[in-house]
């Protein structure tokens, strides 16, 4: 086996990192029943700093195993709401006291600038708290009809929740997932992306201390098409929710197609920001340039096409170019950093490739490369492209990195025609002061999630998800819970029995 290559003498590394990161089974960090790893590296020199466990079938079964037996035997989805909320609670507790130290490993693991990291620990620990208020808030349906019957329904957890999740913000969106499958009962196996698979090592600690009982939380890392293959094609997994790359999820729709799971699909995008001539421009370049370059450009919701109406098409670009040539691009662990380093060097490679095809599509203003400072691992400047054509391909497709095409439009039905103009419907933005079109440009456009005005900024009661190629189902507050429950319609007879009578006993007269 080759040596772990981090260059321990060239860069901040975190206290007390592991080597070697496990599976977690019927909780215990277990190795694969067959010893396999894969390097796990880092993204500022891409060193490789650990070995994870990779999981192949028979990982998977054994914590499909576990997850089943905790929902069939163990106490879990037996306890009252209040009671798993509590526990939910002290999670959030937890997650929260150690914001510095989660932000600080995912931060070194995923490329994500520190300050950013540590925002997504909070809105971690936001998501157990959030979801721990909801279920003994959580009421159902009941109706009636007078005299005659009764409705109500009993919402049941599924059973075990198969939770495949990206390397973007792994830990938060880990917990997406995670506090509505627990809340509501169920017991979980959670796959996450081999690209990150530290922080989410972390959810085992974390959830025995807060009282987990045994077996609710398994973890199994792996590859994509090796542990999360095994994981869709369960047969024991009735429920997958996943979040990755549209293509992904074309393969997991169809590969879990035999066993008809219930599916939940956040998937790619490519959201349009439409900025119109009435906007406040002073906020629509900050809210843009936010929208596209923070978190490194790898955001699903990140505004990665900004149609400008033409009056002000010049100035938004001088602007725009100004403030993005001066985005602070630095290491990940600094606290003054904006853009840290993309998170592996195969998707290093997607992006710089993507770059050199918009150097033959649009008008480079920005960027264009590595920056000068840090012109290794996998740092990218951030990149900006004007001019853009709809039919060019960074128009059209989701490039995942800080990198940005603009384009000019003339009328409101333009500026629709063309936010549409893509595969992909999740998120739109629109900066207008004019609150006709502020609504009726937000109802035109085909995106699961519209902001007027405004970053994305997401009230946790919201529905979240995608139309088109980005996604199918929505989640978010009520229709999380929706997802991970069964909503079994019990109907009661009031009155007499109103039954049509078949095969009933003659009368006397029919008789004759
Ligand atoms: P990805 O699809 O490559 O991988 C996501 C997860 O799926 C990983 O854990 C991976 O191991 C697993 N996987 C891969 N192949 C699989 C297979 N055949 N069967 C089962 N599991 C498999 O995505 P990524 O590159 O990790 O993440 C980036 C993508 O995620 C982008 O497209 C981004 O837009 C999307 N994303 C969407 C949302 C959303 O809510 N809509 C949020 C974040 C990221």
């Amino acid at each position: 086996m080759a040596e772990l290559t981090l260059p321990l003498d060239r860069q901040y590394i975190p206290a007390d990192l592991p080597k070697r990161i496990r599976h977690y089974i019927d909780s215990s960090f277990v190795d694969s029943l067959d010893g396999d790893t894969f390097d796990v590296l880092e993204p500022v020199f891409n060193g490789v700093y650990a070995r994870a466990a990779a999981g192949k079938s028979a990982d998977v079964d054994r914590a499909v195993d576990s997850a089943k037996r905790a929902f069939s035997d163990g106490p879990w989805p037996r306890l009252l709401p209040r009671e798993r909320s509590r526990v939910l609670h002290r999670i959030a507790d937890i997650v929260e006291s150690r914001d510095a130290r989660l932000a600080e490993l995912e931060s070194f693991d995923s490329g994500l600038p520190i300050s950013q990291a540590l925002g997504q620990a909070r809105r971690a620990a936001e998501n157990f708290r959030f979801f721990a208020d909801l279920i003994v808030a959580q009421t159902d349906d009941t109706s009636k009809v007078p005299g005659r019957q009764v409705n109500y329904v009993n919402r049941k957890p599924i059973g075990v929740a198969g939770l495949i999740t990206p390397w973007n913000t792994p830990f938060m969106l880990e917990s997406w997932k995670l506090a509505p499958a627990l809340a509501t009962g169920n017991t979980v196996v959670l796959k996450p992306a081999e690209f990150t698979p530290l922080s989410a090592s972390l959810w085992a600690g974390i959830f025995e201390e807060a009282g987990l009982p045994p077996g609710v939380f398994n973890l199994v890392n792996g590859l994509g098409e090796e542990a999360g293959d095994a994981l869709v094609k369960h047969p024991d997994v009735p429920l997958i929710s996943f979040t990755g790359e549209s293509r992904t999820g074309q393969l997991i729709f169809a590969n879990a197609a035999p066993y008809l799971k219930g599916l939940s699909m956040e998937l790619g995008g490519k959201s349009p920001a439409i900025v119109f001539d009435d906007a406040d421009l002073d906020a629509a370049v900050d809210a843009t340039i936010f929208g596209v370059f923070s978190l490194n450009g790898e955001r699903c919701t990140a505004g990665s096409r900004i149609l400008v109406q033409r009056g002000i098409y010049d100035e938004f670009v001088e602007r725009y170019a100004a403030q993005a040539e001066r985005i602070v691009v630095g290491y990940p662990h600094d606290p003054s950093t904006e853009v840290g380093a993309l998170v592996h060097p195969e998707h290093f490679a997607k992006v710089m490739e993507y770059i050199e095809v918009g150097k033959t599509e649009g008008r480079l203003v920005v960027g264009g490369g590595q920056p000068e400072r840090f012109a290794f691992g996998n740092f990218v400047a951030p990149t900006v492209f004007t001019d853009v054509a709809p039919d060019a391909r960074i128009f059209q497709e989701e490039i995942f990195g800080p990198v940005v095409a603009i384009t000019p439009f003339d009328s409101d039905a333009e500026a629709v025609t063309l936010a549409n103009d893509t595969r992909y419907g999740l998120a739109a933005y629109v900066w207008t002061n004019d609150l006709k079109r502020a609504h009726n440009v937000a109802h035109a456009i085909e995106a699961g999630m519209v902001w007027l005005n405004s970053n994305n900024v997401r009230d946790l009661r919201t529905p979240f998800g995608g139309v088109k190629a980005s996604g199918l189902g929505h989640e978010g507050g009520y229709r999380s819970i929706d997802f991970y429950t069964d909503q079994q319609a019990v109907h009661i007879t009031l009155g007499a029995v109103h039954n049509p009578s078949f095969g009933k006993v003659p009368d006397a007269r029919s008789e004759k």
